[in-house]
């Protein structure tokens, strides 16, 4: 029989690591806390559609587990082949382009990605059980194997199982990685960053159907209204409308007392985004979304010592999103842990080297994504801004 992997999280990470391990050949279980996202009818209507950006190394991750996979996917993105900076005036728009050759990050809805992937688990022999919160884990020092994992279900029973090889991808505030910590030694730190985000919603042009999509703005770019201390971004979504997300210091956002100074300052600092959100959408946003936090976790490493946990995803890299590459990274996670079982043929060997092949990369990463806040916010206005201004990095 097959060896027996647990994977923690049906997100977007651990769905493709639940993909990538079936694959291979072994017999996967995939448990995730909330309900199946294409059974919650709420989801599709309540949730604005969040969207975000997939890069090369994402794209190379979905082709390296099912090549058709990813074009299934692919079918969905918007290529954005630049940025589209947005001046003050709300007159002026500059197009930077990413590359000479049309090179492009994509916009993707971030639900019907994941659901795409869970389609494709039911495409496998994958048993998935949703509404299962991970409690309790064995010990990962020992060598002893099966470990065992024990679950809450919906209806607050407990369900207890064993399993050869575990991966947590359960996301920035991981379970797997409190549980792991309490029999191993793992180093780790998690640090909130100053800036805070709102969603905000562009709704499609007059004129736009779901047939015929019209956009207020040009859909094959990523808008950004650079204001250094803040910014504001959006990306296209497929039916004409755009998410947009507002970044600023908590001190800034925390100075604003009211939906009326809220617009206030939306009319003043971002006038053309202001008439396409409207006053409606932007009163909403401030009285109705909350504020998100941003944090960055660091830990290593990354594998238990008897080599049968691991944490891959934003469970072992949480970072600031002003890069595009928390998931990206995620699905590179799981691309090198493929390469390294193909290259050592056993799970336990390819655990075994994963922390050294991925931390420096990882520890890279992060630190690119803090440091773009201040390409996005600044640089993109002045290309002589970094040099005057001291950086810090997380
Ligand atoms: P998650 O998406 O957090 O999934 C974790 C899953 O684990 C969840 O489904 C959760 O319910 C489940 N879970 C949690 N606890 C338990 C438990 N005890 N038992 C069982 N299941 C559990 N990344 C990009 O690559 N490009 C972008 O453009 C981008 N934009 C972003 C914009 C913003 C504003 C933010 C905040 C992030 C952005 N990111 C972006 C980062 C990206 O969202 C994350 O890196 C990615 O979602 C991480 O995926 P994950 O599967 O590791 O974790």
């Amino acid at each position: 029989m097959s060896e027996s992997v647990a994977v923690i999280g049906a997100g977007l990470v651990g769905c493709l690591a639940a993909l990538a391990f079936s694959s291979k050949g072994y017999n996967v279980t995939l448990y995730e806390l909330r309900q199946d996202p294409r059974q919650d009818v709420s989801s599709g209507k309540s949730m604005r559609s969040i969207n975000l950006a997939v890069s090369d190394r994402g794209i190379r991750a979905l082709k390296y587990v099912n090549e058709e996979m990813a074009e299934r996917i692919l079918k969905h993105v918007i290529p954005m082949t630049g940025r589209m900076i947005h001046d003050i005036t709300g007159t002026k728009q500059e197009s930077q382009v990413y590359g000479l050759f049309g090179e492009s990050i994509n916009s993707i809805d971030r639900l019907l990605l994941n659901k795409c992937l869970l389609d494709e688990l039911d495409k496998c022999n994958i048993k998935t059980f949703f509404e299962h919160k991970l409690v309790d884990m064995g010990n990962v020092s020992t060598p002893d194997s099966p470990i065992f994992l024990e679950f809450v279900t919906k209806d607050s029973k407990r369900e207890k199982r064993e399993f050869d090889f575990i991966v947590g991808c359960d996301g920035a505030f991981s379970q797997s990685r409190y549980l792991m910590q309490k029999t191993m030694r793992m180093n780790y730190s998690q640090k909130y960053v100053e800036q805070q985000y709102i969603e905000l919603y562009i709704p499609p042009a007059s004129g736009s159907s779901s047939s015929d999509p019209k956009y207020s703005i040009d859909p094959n770019h990523l808008h950004i209204w650079p204001r250094k201390e803040f910014m504001l971004i959006a990306l296209a979504n497929s039916d004409g409308s755009f998410t947009s997300t507002f970044f600023s210091t908590w001190n800034l956002i925390d100075s604003i007392k009211s939906s009326q100074e809220f617009l206030d300052f939306f009319k003043k600092n971002f006038p053309d985004a202001y008439t396409m959100i409207g006053e409606a959408g932007l009163k909403h946003a401030y009285e109705n979304q909350p504020r998100g936090a941003l944090m960055q976790v660091a830990l290593s490493p990354f594998v238990s010592p008897n080599n049968r946990a691991i944490l891959i995803g934003d469970a072992a890299h949480s970072m600031v999103p002003f890069y595009g590459q928390g998931m990206n990274c995620g699905f590179e996670d799981v691309h090198v842990l493929m390469k390294l079982i193909e290259q050592n043929k056993t799970i336990e060997k390819a655990f075994s080297k994963y922390t050294d092949a991925r931390k420096e990369d990882v520890d890279t990463i992060c630190r690119l994504a803090y440091e773009n806040y201040q390409n996005m916010s600044a640089k993109v206005l002045d290309p002589f801004y970094l040099l005057r201004k001291k950086i810090d990095y997380v």
